[in-house]
């Protein structure tokens, strides 16, 4: 990353008017998009972008896997799109699954294999990923690993992540490092920062090839070769450090295709990785190589106004249960309420919350039975 993207230094000033019209392309786009000058596509479930408004790493894989967890911990059957950032994948839709190669479907995609059960779909049209899943999986809600800038794909949510580096020197690419104006953030449901609104958490080590576990308190005030190739390689270095590592510290473009010679140094110095690097080097390791698997926690406040925006999704209603027979809920638009025929109860919906408690229930008129039955 240019060091002059933090700065407003002359050269950011100097390379402005071309941040003008960068911007202002992104602009016209998103205007054309939203007028239906250029055609986008609406998927039929509900969709969520999680994205960036600057260039750089953000959290987003680890974000991504924790809120897919979430998902199917409430029951609820999410499915992944990805560009497939790094791999190889043009038109066709493809499944990732443990054993794909990254090099082809992309590192980010097979690290979240590793973590969560969902159908995780790679194509550079986002469109066609979705189409791909409605079509051969039985799912409630697509996560969308970035696409914030690909307005051809219509989003019902809209999550930015920011990274450490915050909004660098407020311009435009390539004067600065945010792919759009500032104003977009207006327009977001979402924005949450990396290391305060949710903390990347390094898990104990694991050896890449006997998969033995190594905490991480063993390598304090030892020196390792520490190995990065993702988008702030300079967080992954700082991390170690913070936790009293000594590092000799090697950086790699993000998406880095590793070969022997990058990660094997003629020492016998522990090897330590970011996981995201790890699922390329799994066939050039040696026991001396390690990755540090990280995991993030969704802060709660988060997660109840997520919840608060879906509830207005149909699929979302059809999954609540009633609380007294436990049979399905039937949505009512006028209204708005959640109904019961069993139990002749109807469940307020209020600010978008469903109220499913037997005494915050209304019961129904005969007559509203019949009318339901019609
Ligand atoms: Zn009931």
């Amino acid at each position: 990353m240019p060091t002059f993207w933090t700065r407003r230094s002359p050269l950011a000033w100097a390379l402005l008017p071309l941040s003008w019209l960068f911007c202002g392309v992104v602009k016209l786009r998103r205007l054309a998009y939203r007028r239906g000058w250029l055609k986008s596509y609406q998927s039929p479930i509900p969709l969520i972008i999680i994205g960036n408004i600057t260039v750089g790493g953000t959290g987003k894989t680890p974000f991504v896997i924790a809120l897919a967890k979430y998902f199917i911990n409430q029951g609820i059957k999410p499915a992944i799109i990805s560009r497939g950032y790094g791999g190889k994948i043009k038109k066709e839709p493809q499944l990732v699954n443990k054993f794909s190669d990254p090099h082809i479907v992309g590192d980010e995609t097979v690290l979240m294999t590793n973590y969560v059960d969902c159908p995780i779909v790679v194509c550079p049209i986002r469109k066609y990923a979705v189409e791909f899943i409605i079509k051969n999986h039985e799912c409630d809600i697509i996560l969308s690993d970035d696409g914030l800038q690909h307005y051809a794909l219509q989003r019902n949510i809209e999550i930015v992540l920011m990274g450490e580096q915050g909004l660098g020197n407020g311009f435009c690419l390539p004067a600065g490092m945010l792919r759009e104006s500032l104003n977009r953030l207006k327009t977001v449901d979402f924005i949450l920062y990396k290391n305060q609104d949710f903390i990347l958490k390094a898990q104990p080590l694991r050896n890449l090839v006997s998969q033995e576990i190594l905490e991480i308190d063993q390598l304090i005030g030892k020196t390792v070769h520490a190995i990065a190739g993702i988008g702030h390689p300079e967080s992954f270095f700082q991390q170690l450090q913070t936790l009293g590592v000594q590092i000799i510290p090697h950086s790699f473009p993000d998406h880095y295709y590793f070969k022997a010679e990058d990660i094997c140094f003629n020492d016998d110095l522990p090897v330590v990785m970011t996981e995201k690097d790890a699922v390329k080097c799994r066939m050039i390791a040696t026991a001396a190589h390690w990755f540090v698997p990280v995991e993030t926690q969704l802060p709660a406040d988060f997660l109840i106004s997520l919840q608060r925006k879906l509830a207005m999704f149909k699929p979302f209603l059809d999954i609540l249960v009633c609380p007294v027979c436990k049979g399905k809920l039937h949505y009512q638009k006028q209204p708005h309420e959640l109904i019961c025929p069993a139990c002749r109860l109807a469940y307020p919906i209020v600010d978008e919350i469903p109220k499913l408690l037997e005494t915050e229930a209304r019961r129904l008129s005969l007559e509203e039975l019949d009318q339901l039955k019609k």
